[in-house]
């Protein structure tokens, strides 16, 4: 069987057959996981950073900066991580990007619903923009999945969901990049997509993401979108990297 088939057969099947665990195939009566998955599941409480959501082991109270957030300032108000990304929540991630597995954006997707409640993210936001992806990684996967998260987080909150930033700079992957490495590479990635100027200005933004980890790909697309004059920019990400 060719790629494409098999591919297709996936995303079919993952559609067709949600009542499977998204973790381990088994048979849920509803839901997307088993009470042995469900357990294994990571949420990020507190305490975590304030900025970044980076978990922090241990008690602590109050307000708290992570090391990589201390001094720094971001365009954005918050960046929300709902899940650590370990586990079955990092294979259903890396699935998603790697894999052809669109359909684990909706049990991925439902995290990320969850997470709007967060109470750093302030007022509902007016739109949920997906981080975009360049058109060439596009064209190679398939899909951005970080709009397919966006898309399942818009369908359950019906809050609207619109690509208002353009990824103009094919940058090389970033996992093995130290900060300052990301935030160079990054510089001017993005652009606000031609005909959204409108929409953008005045506009409370929240970001959506896969994962988030130093925070640099999120603060590039919240000064993009600032720049051109929308009012608020958040950012919520399903994994913690
Ligand atoms: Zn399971
Ligand atoms: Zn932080």
């Amino acid at each position: 069987m060719n790629r494409n088939a098999s591919r297709l057969i996936s995303v079919v099947t993952g559609f067709l057959f949600p009542r499977q665990c998204a973790g381990c195939q088994g048979a849920v009566a509803r839901g997307w996981w088993c009470p042995e998955c469900r357990q294994k599941l990571v949420p990020i409480r507190e305490p975590r950073c304030e900025c970044c959501s980076h978990p922090f082991e241990g008690v602590l109270s109050g307000k708290f900066l992570c090391p990589n957030c201390e001094g720094r300032t971001f365009h954005f108000e918050s960046a929300v991580a709902v899940m650590s990304s370990r586990g079955v929540v990092r294979e259903l991630i890396h699935g998603l990007k790697y894999h052809s597995m669109a359909w684990a954006a909706r049990p991925l997707g439902e995290m990320g619903f969850n997470g709007l409640c967060d109470p750093r993210l302030g007022d509902v936001p007016d739109v949920l923009v997906p981080v975009p992806l360049h058109p060439l990684r596009r064209r190679e996967r398939g899909y951005n999945q970080s709009q397919l998260l966006a898309r399942e987080m818009g369908r359950r909150s019906r809050i609207p969901v619109a690509g208002l930033l353009r990824r103009v700079r094919n940058t090389p992957t970033q996992t093995h990049f130290d900060r300052a490495r990301r935030m160079k590479n990054l510089k001017r990635a993005f652009v606000v997509a031609s005909g959204m100027g409108e929409r953008v200005r005045g506009a409370n933004v929240l970001l959506v993401d896969d994962v988030v980890t130093t925070g640099s790909t999120f603060d590039e697309c919240a000064r993009t979108l600032l720049e051109a004059g929308a009012d608020r920019v958040s950012a919520l990400a399903i994994g913690r990297g």
